[in-house]
């Protein structure tokens, strides 16, 4: 298993964070999306799915395996 990296395209860093969001237009119910970013993307994407008004929820991630 390889470590955790940032979701952003070409970006191999360490994730430090996960932002959990969901499109409402096709994730039905409590389906979503989990990324993982660096400290340098993390306002990147989180900004990238806020602006397009898909609820999106941020926490610390420290490399514990994600469910
Ligand atoms: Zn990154």
């Amino acid at each position: 298993m390889s470590d955790p990296q940032c979701s952003r395209a070409g970006c191999r860093a360490a994730a430090t964070a996960r932002i959990d969001w969901r499109n409402p237009r096709i994730h039905t119910g409590e389906r979503r999306k989990t990324w993982l970013a660096c400290d340098e993307h993390l306002p990147f994407l989180r900004d990238y799915l806020t602006s397009r008004g898909f609820p999106v929820t941020t926490d610390s991630f420290l490399g514990e395996a994600a469910s």
